[in-house]
């Protein structure tokens, strides 16, 4: 692995543990030497983030559309701010910079980004491995939800270990490293 794509609040969220988790994400990529793909904004944790990779003398670099950058949030000091005409275009972009994709707490934008890369590991669109770094509880509610549509059929099992859920940066990272896409088609014959 080169570099994670981390999706995460473009707000810094209330609770400082969200900030902490930023920085220690962002610290985390440093200890094993690996560069950030993110959205390109210097606001919210996705700033905290950035400035901690940025400062620790890794590749960061963000992707971002015309759109925001115009309103002067891009991140000026990136080793590589990558300008793309759409949100769509944006997303794909960080997909084939990144080795793996990490979600941080976040708002809309956040949970959009991640179950899309969720959705496309699903499909076999990408064999990238996905993560969920579920700090002081913010994403107990998502894992319920995915356990809930696994127990009612929605979601094979096999699909639902996608989402890897830590609450160490570290073991997040680690447990990449043996990732392994699953086999299994999003509909098998039997389901047809
Ligand atoms: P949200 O979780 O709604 O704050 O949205 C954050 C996610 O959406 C990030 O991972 C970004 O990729 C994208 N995003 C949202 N707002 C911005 C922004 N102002 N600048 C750059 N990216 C943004």
């Amino acid at each position: 692995m080169d570099r994670i794509c981390v999706y995460c609040g473009s707000s810094p969220g209330h609770d400082p543990a969200y900030r902490r988790a930023a920085r220690a994400m962002g610290e985390a990529l440093l200890a094993r030497d690996l560069g950030l793909v993110y959205g390109g904004a210097s606001v919210g944790l996705m700033g905290t983030i950035a400035d901690t990779v940025v400062e620790g003398g890794s590749e960061a670099i963000g992707v971002i559309p015309a759109a925001l950058e115009d309103r002067e949030v891009a991140h000026e000091g990136l080793t590589d701010l990558q300008v793309v005409g759409s949100m769509h275009e944006r997303k794909q972009r960080m997909v084939d910079l990144a080795d793996g994709f990490v979600a941080l707490p976040g708002g809309l934008g956040t949970l959009e980004e991640l179950l899309e890369v969720l959705t496309w590991a699903q499909l076999g669109i990408h064999e990238k491995p996905c993560g969920v770094l579920n700090v002081a509880g913010f994403y107990d509610g998502l894992v319920d939800h995915l356990d809930g549509a696994t127990e009612a059929g929605f979601v094979s099992p096999a699909h639902r270990e996608l989402a890897r859920v830590e609450t160490d940066p570290g073991a997040l990272l680690d447990a990449f490293e043996t990732y392994e896409p699953p086999t299994e088609p999003k509909v098998g014959p039997e389901d047809t």
